[in-house]
């Protein structure tokens, strides 16, 4: 038997095609790069300063801190999104969200013939590193409304830039969390810690951005951009208030006002809390399509830890309640919570197997999916701003991404579900979901 600890990249990643043969290629290489990250050369990173960058929507989603990236500034020029489509495995159009790591095994570069490709470490020759290509790379080319400006100069990109390969507008509107500290904040997130470093960096960053400042951006978006087909409201959860408002009033008025002055332009899409039912009741009225309470853990005792604060505030069964009763008031297709897929081997104190780890998310998707809810997932990101991420550089085993992938459309097939609404097409070669390889698997 192969000692996977021997085995180069290039090697484990075919062995891993060859025992999941119902789980796309494609699939498996996108979880690999969004679990681990991806490096840059220097002429493949030039390159991408003329196409679309990434712009650190909510959190940093990198494997390295800004202040670690040396002179390159890889953060400045790094693409959003990568776009894998052909090279000698004949990969199809695959997208995948950007994560730097400038140690990843796996490393875009310019070959020989002159093309971008993806290409991964494949053991040694003479002593020498041998590397491997997997397949050809694109960038997304630079959307025209990302050289303008709001009247107060603010840059339209960091309003409301977009992902999903233009699918989907993410309108960050407060950019910090009330949860706070050890005690309180979710332990795979870093989005008050990203702040900090963006605004230590230069970035034009701010905290809250009003309704109208969000409005000023969509005219102009409306006028020049015809690929976008949703938008998502969302920031940090608001315990006490935010300049005046409680969360469910303050995040009430972004779809409201967009929906007023631009109705059904876009599909609504709301990121906040498990609020109580009134509250939820106020987002439908608001003009909100689909709803993302996100229960980021199935666990009950990880829970406690991973979303102390959450815990502590709303508590994980009340949680699951609300998340019940929305999809009374929304429509069970229309409320989507999310998972951060991996956390659940995050240690000290997460699973220590991948069948421990995947029965248990599956216990979480039964639950809901048996009401008719399809919770969606992210790959978690290890970020080092993050507590988990600083004790867990390596994330989950790629074997947890891959099966997950399994038991997650095995358990779709089971309830007869189809493919949640909002991310576009479904399927490999048509999806744009960038953050996990959910939707390239239907
Ligand atoms: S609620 Fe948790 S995951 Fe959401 S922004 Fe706050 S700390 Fe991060």
């Amino acid at each position: 038997m192969t000692n996977a600890s021997c085995m180069n990249k290039k090697d484990l990643l075919e062995q891993m095609i060859a025992t999941h043969p119902t789980v796309p290629q494609e699939a498996i290489v996108k979880e690999d790069l969004l679990r681990g990250g991806v490096a840059f050369s220097d002429d493949a990173l030039r390159v991408a300063a003329g196409f679309q960058p990434k712009s650190y929507f909510i959190f940093s989603f990198d494997l390295i801190p800004i202040k670690e990236m040396g002179e390159r500034r890889d953060d400045l020029h790094a693409p959003e999104e990568i776009c894998l489509q052909g090279g000698p495995s004949n990969f199809r159009r695959t997208i995948v969200s950007v994560r730097l790591n400038p140690a990843s095994p796996y490393r875009i570069e310019i070959s020989d013939d002159g093309k971008m490709v993806l290409t991964v470490e494949s053991g040694s020759e003479n002593g020498n590193p041998k590397r491997t290509i997997v397949t050809e790379v694109s960038y997304r080319p630079l959307p025209e409304y990302y050289a303008r400006t709001l009247a107060s100069g603010r840059p339209l990109h960091e309003v409301a830039p977009n992902i999903e390969w233009g699918y989907l507008l993410y309108l960050t509107v407060y950019r910090k969390c009330q949860y706070f500290g050890f005690e309180e904040e979710c332990r795979f997130c870093d989005i008050n810690e990203n702040y900090r470093q963006q605004i230590a960096a230069g970035r034009p960053y701010e905290i809250v951005k009003t309704p109208e400042e969000i409005l000023e951006a969509l005219e102009i978006i409306a006028e020049m951009d015809e690929t976008a087909r949703a938008y998502t409201v969302t920031g940090g959860s608001i315990t006490s208030k935010l300049r005046g408002h409680t969360e469910a009033d303050f995040y009430e008025r972004y779809p409201l006002a967009i929906e007023k002055r631009f109705p059904g332009r876009w599909i609504s899409k709301l990121v906040v809390q498990a609020l109580p039912l009134d509250d939820v009741k106020r987002f439908k009225d608001a003009g909100v399509q689909i709803y993302h309470p996100n229960y980021e853990v199935w666990d009950d005792r990880l829970f406690g830890i991973i979303c102390a604060g959450k815990n502590r505030y709303v508590g994980r069964e009340e949680w699951h309640r609300r998340i019940i009763d929305a999809a009374k008031v929304f429509g069970p297709d229309y409320v989507i919570p999310n998972f951060v897929a991996g956390i659940e081997m995050s240690q000290p104190d997460g699973f220590r197997t991948v069948d421990e780890a995947i029965a248990s998310t599956a216990e979480g998707l039964e639950f809901f999916m048996s009401h008719g809810i399809k919770p969606r997932f992210t790959t978690w990101c290890p970020e080092p701003l993050s507590v988990l991420g600083q004790r867990n550089p390596q994330g989950a085993p790629l074997e947890y991404h891959v099966r997950l992938l399994e038991t997650y459309h095995s358990l779709i097939r089971k309830y007869k579900l189809s493919p949640p609404p909002g991310y576009g097409e479904p399927g490999l070669g048509r999806a744009v979901f960038s953050v996990s390889a959910f939707m390239d698997c239907f």
